[in-house]
């Protein structure tokens, strides 16, 4: 059996837990962020949503970097602040 080093949290009478702070920061995860959630052997495997624009939640043109996916209509906006 492999041996646990994660962190340990209960989970409520809804069904919601608290993301720990460290693994938020760690993965830049913020509030009003969309996740996904799958089930992969006996483990619930949550992580941020890929198909989905980690500023405007948009879907269309997406394009990855560093790890997180923007939009064009995203990347155009940010490429217009440095001009
Ligand atoms: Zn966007």
């Amino acid at each position: 059996m492999k041996k646990s080093t994660g962190v340990f949290r209960c989970i409520d009478e809804l069904g919601r837990i608290v993301i720990p702070k460290s693994m938020r920061n760690k993965l830049g995860i913020n509030s009003g962020d969309s996740l996904e959630f799958r089930i992969e052997e006996d483990c619930i495997i949550i992580s941020p949503d890929k198909s989905r624009c980690a500023f405007c939640g948009g879907t269309d043109g997406l394009c990855s970097f560093k790890g997180k996916s923007l939009c064009d209509r995203c990347i155009t906006e940010l490429s217009e602040i440095k001009n």
